[in-house]
């Protein structure tokens, strides 16, 4: 479409060449329904892509709610105001007791990076252990710990990195261990230099870069490992929280852990930018004492309406019964479609958040970036939204609005036999 060449161009010329597009001919979106994204021309996409708008595009609970608190007020957070208190109480209910405290933040990267504040000040510690492959935000303190960024980013001797979770080489019973003797390599070494961790930050179900596999309950041990050395566990809920898995709202819970800091956002407010961290209160008393905090935005009274209508859907409609239901299917679907194919390796996940490894055989399981490519593409041209990630571009990333229902799931798989067929 010449338009839209124009329109990237015109893009390109004011925005720069660090906001890249996804696809090569890139999608000209303008408008979302439920689990549907439409173009000009009013062609239609099943977005199994993003997380942002998990209750699907414009939920009317969430417009209402928005739009009517917009048209009230809307300001920055000095003021005494209900719905800020409101949506803490709520948010925190779906939470262990011990987490008692929520500070609101804008992006996912800014709550990373209060929490690192935040733990840092209450150990008094620099240490910051984080896994390989992962992405937790871009702020100048964050972007240390996101080594998915690549190593243009410098990273200071304050953190350190241990393998990925991936029980592709490691079983599924050995690797609670497995990252608690990491765990401890890597704070032997911090120590060697001179430096005391303060914090163990980890996605609890891994999700960048690449989606690994991971049994329920291997992160608690490295949870517990931490503690006992002083530090603090970190749960980065961003892509796992609000229900995704389907087994448990928080990503957390399926680890049988309550951790000391949880930070949140992409779902919270269902495409309304909001992002927060939950905390131990003790954690937080002296950094409250000592230390300011102030986000002009962050928990605002748009915000927290958003948040709360958020939390109201996921409740009244059933969406993480939902996410478990669908998602097991869409899981059941994609086994079977791929249980004969030498190319498609590993399929993992747990409720709406599943992926599949694309191989060059199973046998060695390498990468095979033009297999996923050419599914991403074909999904694509016949209306279906998913992405590649991981170190190898090879592994597909599905997570559809947790909305979906069985119908859409058959689209959805429908679209990946055909995609399959023509590889
Ligand atoms: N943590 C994780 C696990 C993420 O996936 C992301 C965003 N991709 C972030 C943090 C950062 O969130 P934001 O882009 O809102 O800053």
């Amino acid at each position: 479409d010449p338009d839209d060449l124009s329109l990237i161009e015109r893009r390109g010329r004011v925005l720069g060449p660090a906001y890249r597009l996804f696809y090569q001919e890139p999608l000209h979106i303008t408008k979302g329904e439920g689990v549907w994204l439409y173009d000009g021309s009013g062609r239609k996409y099943l977005d199994a892509y993003n997380n942002v708008a998990s209750l699907g595009h414009c939920h009317p609970k969430v417009v209402e709610a928005v739009t009517r608190q917009l048209g009230t007020l809307n300001t920055h957070t000095r003021y005494l105001h209900e719905g800020i208190v409101t949506y803490a109480e709520s948010l925190l209910a779906t939470m262990p007791e011990s987490l008692g405290h929520v500070m609101f933040t804008c992006t996912g990267s800014e709550a990373n990076d209060l929490a690192l504040r935040v733990a840092r000040s209450y150990t008094g510690r620099q240490g910051v252990i984080v896994t390989k492959l992962a992405y937790h935000g871009l702020t100048e303190a964050v972007a240390e710990i996101s080594p998915s960024l690549g190593d243009f980013v410098p990273r200071g001797p304050r953190v350190r990195l241990i393998p990925a979770p991936n029980a592709l080489f490691v079983p599924p019973a050995e690797q609670g261990a497995k990252l608690a003797a990491d765990l401890a390599q890597a704070i032997a070494e911090m120590r060697a230099g001179g430096i005391e961790p303060a914090a163990f930050i980890v996605d609890t179900i891994f999700s960048s870069d690449g989606l690994y596999p991971d049994p329920a309950g291997f992160l608690k041990p490295a949870a517990d490992l931490i503690r006992a050395e002083g530090g603090l566990f970190i749960a980065d809920e961003v892509q796992p929280g609000f229900a995704r898995t389907g087994e448990a709202f928080w990503g957390f819970q399926r680890h049988g852990l309550s951790p000391d800091l949880v930070t949140m956002g992409k779902p919270m407010g269902n495409g309304f930018p909001m992002a927060g961290v939950a905390i131990r209160p003790e954690i937080v008393s002296e950094f409250g004492a000592k230390a300011r905090y102030f986000n002009t935005f962050g928990g605002n009274p748009v915000a927290a309406a958003a948040g709360l209508a958020v939390l109201q859907v996921i409740r009244d409609e059933g969406l993480q019964e939902n996410a478990r239901e669908v998602g097991g299917f869409l899981k059941q679907g994609l086994a079977d479609l791929t249980a004969e194919r030498e190319d498609i390796g590993h399929l993992r996940g747990a409720g709406l958040f599943l992926a599949v490894e694309c191989v060059t055989e199973r046998e060695t399981n390498a990468p095979n970036a033009a297999l996923a490519g050419h599914i991403v593409n074909h999904l694509r041209r016949n209306g279906v939204l998913i992405s590649a990630t991981g170190p190898g571009a090879n592994i597909l990333k599905i997570r559809p609005p947790l909305v979906l229902g069985r119908a859409e799931a058959q689209i959805f798989l429908d679209a990946v036999e055909m995609a399959l067929a023509a590889a």
